[in-house]
């Protein structure tokens, strides 16, 4: 009796121990994006319409997509593999033909085994990876973001230990690129800096430089010794062709730059639950690329042992057939298209409606955002009055657009934004 006593006295003692470690953890603060798909979702308007949180590619009727080439890879793939572990650097097919799409079909730099690859956890997953490498290899050496970028990318980089610092980007007045300002701030910042880059489609902005500007950024990052990373998260996904979107990493490999490059398939192939991307680091020669390689599984090994299986199967299965190959590139400029197709709906039904604003940043932007540089209050009028939901930063998802809303759309931003 008395020990049972004893044994519960301490069973309570030690339950208090373990509730009091819980007791002092706060909330972590709500993502904005949660709050506007939880108040989408409570609408009961039938106009309602959600150009905020879809990230993910919806097609003209307001639905998720699976692409055909995906299908038919599936297909295949079903029972004919075996379901056992990938190596800590994922599937070699995936990465080869991940480099093929990045790098170009015939790059040299693939021939030479200058490149170290690794599969990885989609693009946040290779955007950490990289943070992760660059903490451990350059760990006094901070990352350069531009003013604005993907929020996670701040996330990403203060978890991983690396100081961030900002370079001038987005113009607001313009509503297009900060040149000059994008220019002195790579100039000034200290010679070999790391800088983050978006190959295309920037997110939130869609504001991208034009070829001309990259060959002028490469020249400039050339003088100072900067070392870009390349997060490409929209290959394919920004024009339609895969091609024409890697031109600023081309333009940079002509150059004689080293590069890192953060790929997705979330958008592109529409695999964004699959978790499948890559992450790779051109090197001087080979040797160097298998060491860093072999680093970055030390990296992986113990966060995650190794990336998932499903997707690289898709990925290798799509892109190393000719023929889905090819209906894949079918596929993903279809998507494009339609979402340049909502660009171009959305100005010109807003220059219809005698909106004495200009609205040409819509169709210079590219790629899934629209910044569309609606004040709060403008953002908060759109979806008390009209059930138009969006951040208050005024970023609309194009994804979100279709045929049957753009016209309700764009007559509620006239509404809103023609006193201004
Ligand atoms: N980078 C950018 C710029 C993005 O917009 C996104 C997706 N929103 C990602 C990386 C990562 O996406 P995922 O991890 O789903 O590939």
């Amino acid at each position: 009796m008395a020990i049972r006593n004893l044994l519960n006295r301490s069973f309570v003692a030690g339950a208090r121990f373990m509730s009091s470690w819980f007791r002092n953890i706060e909330p972590a603060p709500k993502d904005p994006i949660l709050g506007v798909a939880e108040a989408f979702l409570a609408d009961q308007s039938p106009y309602k319409v959600n150009v905020g949180v879809k990230c993910a590619y919806h097609n003209d009727k307001g639905k998720p997509v699976v692409l055909e080439c995906v299908r038919e890879a599936e297909r295949r793939i079903a029972g004919n593999q075996f379901m056992e572990y990938l190596p800590i650097g994922g599937s070699i097919h995936m990465i080869e033909e991940s480099l093929k799409l990045a790098y170009g079909d015939d790059s040299e730099f693939i021939k030479d085994k200058r490149i170290a690859a690794v599969q990885a956890l989609s693009g946040t997953g290779a955007c950490r990876l990289f943070a992760a490498f660059q903490q451990r290899f350059h760990p006094k050496t901070q990352i350069y973001m531009p003013v604005l970028t993907w929020a996670n990318h701040h996330n990403i980089w203060r978890d991983a230990g690396v100081p961030i610092k900002t370079f001038r980007y987005y113009h607001p007045e313009s509503k297009g690129l900060d040149f000059p300002g994008l220019m002195v701030d790579i100039k000034n910042a200290p010679d070999g800096s790391f800088f983050l880059l978006h190959a295309c489609a920037h997110n939130p902005t869609g504001v991208d430089p034009s070829e001309e500007q990259w060959r002028e950024i490469s020249s400039q990052f050339k003088a100072k010794g900067h070392f870009p990373l390349f997060d490409m998260a929209y290959q394919g996904f920004a024009s339609g062709d895969p091609e024409r979107d890697a031109k600023a990493i081309r333009i940079f490999l002509n150059d004689s730059h080293l590069i890192g490059v953060a790929q997705s398939y979330a958008k592109n192939m529409g695999l964004y639950g699959q978790r499948v991307g890559c992450l790779s680091l051109l090197c001087e020669n080979e040797k160097q690329a298998v060491a860093v390689k072999s680093q970055l599984q030390l990296i992986a090994r113990p966060m995650y042992s190794n990336p998932p299986l499903h997707g690289a199967l898709v990925i290798s299965t799509v892109l190393g057939d000719p023929e889905l190959k090819k209906l894949w590139l079918k596929e993903v400029k279809v998507m494009a298209d339609r979402i340049i197709g909502m660009r171009t709906a959305l100005r010109e039904n807003l220059e219809n409606l005698g909106s004495p604003l200009p609205w040409n940043h819509i169709t210079n932007q590219i790629g899934m955002f629209c910044y569309s540089g609606m004040t709060p209050e403008q953002v908060d009028r759109l979806t008390n009055e009209f059930h138009i939901y969006m951040t208050r930063s005024g970023r609309i998802s194009m994804a979100g657009l279709n045929t049957s809303n753009v016209g309700y759309v764009a007559n509620a931003i006239n509404e809103v934004t023609k006193s201004a």
